[in-house]
Parts: structure tokens; sequence; C-alpha cells
């Protein structure tokens, strides 16, 4: 199945979507292609907005750290540039609003995502882990807790944190700092029970996210990807479907509705 590139049929969606209702607790793992396909230019890559302007520091959460009022202040002079607006009129798309109707259906269990973009909250995914963040959120650093970024005002600059006085930082994880540990306990939770990861829009090969999926796969689970292109992790996949995550999505959970209403008439 690694060689090819065409589109999957609905032979295969159907037979997947068979192993998705056979499994007892599906996870998903979803990346910056699913973001693509709403707009958001992807970080990385040909086209990437960090081939364009250049890698963000790398010790970015220490400088964060080392002066909190002037990183505020650079983060609210670039909310108007080319990193932020596409976040600011994405909307989600059928492959986010799959995976929500999957979580609805009772079938899909948790989700862990790469992405920072809120689509998944929009399209109305409950049972979430944003890995590396939310950018509409504001985090804690001492006591963790989320604000929406409307709740904080920005007119003394670091925010406080209105429950505890702590110090403010965009929920968005930077390079160098840790990832939350509540994040990182739910997702390591789930995935333990998990006998079964769907794998969308990622090639799967950043951590600690990947290490979550490819665990499952190590227990005996089964690993499904639905991706564009063939990627690192396709050669342990158990079924690469290509396509968008739009169209493949759509059309599993579609075929697991199908089968659903089949097995009970
Ligand atoms: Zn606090």
């Amino acid at each position: 199945m690694a060689e090819k590139s065409e589109r999957a049929s609905d032979e295969e969606v159907r037979e997947t979507a068979e192993m998705i209702l056979d499994a007892r607790y599906p996870i998903a793992l979803t990346g910056a292609g699913m973001s693509v396909e709403s707009g958001i230019p992807p970080f990385r890559g040909p086209g990437g907005l960090w081939t364009k302007y250049g890698e963000p520091p790398m010790n970015g959460f220490q400088r964060f750290m080392a002066d909190p009022k002037k990183a505020w202040e650079e983060r609210l002079s670039k909310r108007n540039d080319e990193l932020f607006k596409p976040l600011t009129v994405a909307k989600p798309n059928a492959g986010h609003l799959a995976l929500a109707d999957l979580e609805r259906l009772g079938v899909l269990r948790f989700m862990i995502t790469q992405n920072i973009d809120d689509l998944h909250r929009q399209a109305g995914q409950k049972a979430l882990a944003e890995i590396h963040g939310n950018w509409t959120l504001i985090r804690c650093l001492d006591c963790t807790t989320r604000f929406h970024g409307d709740a904080i005002s920005l007119e003394k600059l670091p925010p406080e944190c209105p429950r505890c006085g702590g110090l403010l930082k965009s929920d968005t994880v930077s390079f160098g700092e840790p990832i939350p540990g509540d994040v990182l306990n739910m997702c390591a939770e789930h995935s333990a029970l998990a006998d079964l990861v769907i794998v969308a829009g990622t090639s799967a090969t950043v951590y600690p996210a990947a290490g979550f999926a490819l665990e499952v796969k190590q227990r005996g689970g089964i690993l499904i990807e639905v991706n564009l292109y063939e990627s690192e992790i396709t050669q342990v996949c158990d079924v690469s479907l290509r396509g968008t995550s739009a169209d493949v999505l759509s059309r599993l959970v579609s075929a697991v509705g199908e089968i659903r209403r089949e097995k009970l008439s």
C-alpha cells in the first residue's frame, strides 16, 4: 500500500470504517495538513512561513521568561502579520467536521492535535488535547488556568492571572517551553487505552505527539494514515488512505454511519 498515491477507493474506505467500528478505543492524531486545507500556511517546507521568514528563535521560551513585557509587546505588534491573519479567518473544513461527527457518534474517544488554530474546537470536538497549545487562549504559567484572549486585559503588560496573580503567556507552546503537564497527562492516559489511531494530515514525526501514536502501534494496535502523500510512517501503518483529510475523513465517517445503520436494521 505504501507505493500508491491515488485517491483512496470506496472499498478501502469501507474496510477501514469496519476496522474503526471493531476497535474498542479509537483515537486520532492530527497535524498541519488539516490546517493547510483550511487555508493556514504550514511553517515548514516549500512556501512555509518559516522557510520565508526564518525560523522563530529556538529559545523563544527563555526569551519570554527573560523579558515577558517585551515578548508581549512583540506579540501584539505582530497581530496583523501574515503569520496571524490566516488564523483569524480560517474555518473548520469537512475533515474537522467529520472527526467531530465521529466523536458525536460515540466512536472516536479522544483526539491529540498538533495544531494551534482552534479549528477542532470550532468544529465541535470535545475530548481534545492541543499538544502545542491554542492561539486563541492565554495560559497562566503558575496555575495553568487557560483564559480566552478576550477575557484578559492587555493594558498592562505582562498581564497577570486573574486567579492567582501569576505570569500569563499565550497558550501556544514556544520553542524551549515544556508542554504543559495537564495536556501530556491526558494524552498518556487516552493513548494507553487506545487500540487504534487515525493519523490525519501529519507525518507523525514531531515528538511527543508522534510517540503516542507509535506507542499504540507497538502494543499491537492499528495505525491508519490519512494523508495526501506517503509519509515517514507509511511503512508502519496498517492502512494508508490517500487524499485530503476533507475528502477521506468525510467519506470514512459516512461509511461508519452507514455500516452502523446496516447492522441495526
Ligand atoms: Zn494563575
